[in-house]
């Protein structure tokens, strides 16, 4: 009988368990099918390239994709 109490006991959480994590499940997909992050980009002035704006190498003239397109435009 003390068999079948904990074997029911487990069958409950089980069943359960089961929607709550779909639902943990779904709500993590729905906030990663979010609107994807953008990011600022600027063209360099050297060749035209877009990079974003956080890698670009900013000059007295404008930002470049490097360093060495800086370098070939204001030295
Ligand atoms: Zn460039």
């Amino acid at each position: 009988m003390r068999f079948l109490l904990v074997f029911l006991v487990v069958l409950v959480l089980a069943w359960r368990w089961r929607p709550w994590r779909e639902a943990v499940h779904s709500e993590a997909l729905r906030n990663n099918t979010a609107a994807p992050q953008t990011t600022d980009t600027v063209a360099c002035l050297q060749c035209g390239m877009h990079v974003a704006a956080q890698d670009a190498v900013v000059g007295s003239l404008g930002a470049y994709c490097s360093a060495t397109h800086r370098l070939s435009m204001e030295s």
